[in-house]
């Protein structure tokens, strides 16, 4: 035993080879590619242990809102440590998580008056589907044995075994499939790989029609109809066409079934709103936040609800109506300081006004890849982005997947000092809310600069 962790001089990268699983990584290409080792933030960049800097594209993956060592946010984090660090929730309150609590309920939609804390996106899923499914056997006029969820294809709400099971994307989910619990699942209505016999405007029908279909035929079955609204973002930034979000909430609120919105990339600015629901007028039964409520800072979850869900589980404590469901660091005190700072900064910032400057500017500058050879699409909304590429335009051929062609386009864009990450062949561009737009215009051009240089060395052959 030895206190060698301490050694300022340690061979970090190879303890990193050697100890550190990281997540969604092909380990044994990773351990060849000298990934940088992350020291240091400074506003919008990164610092490497080299002092190298790089600017953060992917928001520190989809949850950094203000950047790096905010002021406002060190403070709050500072002070809260200062007092307690973390006290627990079950049977007792601590301050934040109460201040925090009446901050998300004043700016959710209306009637979301109840929040329920845990500590990432997946657990926020987890818990609405738990509290959706008991619901239904406590409810006035019940019970009912509601026993399934309907949810989106394409679908991304987590790791854990009950998010998997709402999910739909087979490359991550597949092999789990006899692990998880039956959903019924409504296509994805998106439509840039159109079915045989369809156009493009018969196939949105067509997915709007279907929703409608299962809503109808199952709602005595749908415990819930979980999705995420506006953007499926880990399916490669797929927008919905305007209208899907309210024409889903109309189906349950006709037929009775709780919607669950899944904001855990979309919320907290990143399309234009607060809350993506707001686009379409929309109050959900359930709220899931996570990512970027705390400003990126440490891992928080809330699941929002109203009273009508909340009231089904009151009672008397022998009665055993109670939500039986917990996690130790559920509304850690320095999570919640940490998300009223930014809370606080979405206001005096002006961070949606900025959100609006920076959206249409990366509009404009993408708009140059609108006709480049390997350019399929380009999915936007608000400050999420995805470039999908293909190896022919017409056909929509993607490239062979031993090119890893994503993955090449972002060790090119590592090299000029920008941090970005694909999903598969889509090229994701995930600014911060509160990135300034000379930021995000280079982060705009060292992503056009890459696409054009890796695609035509691919097609080249080299
Ligand atoms: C990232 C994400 C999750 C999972 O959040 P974690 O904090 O990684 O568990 C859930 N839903 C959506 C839509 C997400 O993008």
């Amino acid at each position: 035993m030895s206190l060698d962790f301490l050694n300022p001089s340690a061979p970090l990268r190879d303890w990193d080879n050697v100890h550190v699983w990281h997540p969604f990584t092909p380990m044994s290409a990773y351990v060849r590619e000298s990934a940088p080792i992350i020291t240091g933030g400074d506003g919008f960049d990164l610092i490497d242990s080299t002092g190298r800097r790089y600017l953060d594209g992917i928001s520190s993956l989809w949850c950094n809102v203000h950047g790096h060592r905010v002021p406002e946010i060190d403070e709050a984090v500072i002070r809260q440590v200062r007092d307690i660090s973390h006290s627990t929730l079950l049977g007792l309150s601590g301050e934040p998580s109460i201040r925090l609590a009446k901050g998300l309920v004043d700016r959710a939609p209306a009637g979301l008056t109840r929040v329920f804390y845990s500590d990432s996106g997946a657990t926020t899923v987890e818990v609405a589907l738990k509290m959706a499914y008991q619901y239904h056997r406590q409810k006035p006029g019940g019970p009912e044995e509601r026993d399934t969820f309907l949810c989106v294809g394409n679908a991304y709400h987590g790791d854990t075994l009950g998010t998997v099971s709402v999910g739909g994307i087979d490359l991550f989910h597949r092999c789990y499939r006899h692990l998880l619990f039956e959903t019924v699942t409504t296509p994805s209505p998106v439509a840039l790989r159109i079915p045989e016999g369809h156009t493009h405007q018969s196939w949105i029908q067509h997915c709007f029609d279907e929703v409608s279909r299962l809503v109808q035929q199952h709602h005595t079955r749908l415990a819930g109809v979980v999705m995420e609204p506006i953007v499926q973002g880990a399916a490669g930034i797929l927008v919905h066409p305007v209208g899907y979000l309210k024409h889903v909430r109309d189906l349950c609120t006709h037929y009775d079934v709780p919607l669950i919105a899944d904001e855990v990339a979309v919320g907290f600015g990143r399309t234009g709103r607060l809350f993506a629901c707001e686009h379409e007028e929309v109050a959900p039964d359930f709220l899931c936040l996570a990512k970027g409520i705390t400003g990126g800072y440490l891992p928080l979850g809330a699941t929002l609800t109203t009273d009508r869900i909340f009231e089904a589980f009151l009672g008397e404590p022998w009665e055993g109506r109670t939500f039986y469901h917990g996690h130790t660091y559920t509304g850690n005190a320095l999570g919640c300081a940490a998300g009223l700072a930014s809370l606080e900064l979405f206001e005096t910032k002006n961070v949606l006004a900025n959100v609006a400057t920076c959206s249409e500017l990366i509009s404009r500058k993408l708009a140059a890849l609108n006709v480049h050879p390997h350019v399929a699409e380009i999915r936007q909304k608000g400050l999420m982005v995805g470039i999908e590429l293909v190896r022919d335009r017409e056909t929509l051929a993607p490239f062979a997947s031993t090119i890893r062609l994503g993955h090449q386009v972002i060790l090119a864009a590592r090299e000029r000092g920008v941090i970005i990450r694909p999903l598969g062949d889509v090229i994701v561009l995930m600014p911060a809310p509160g990135m300034p737009p000379h930021h995000v215009e280079h982060l705009c051009d060292v992503t056009i600069e890459c696409i054009d240089l890796v695609t035509r060395k691919v097609a080249a052959g080299l």
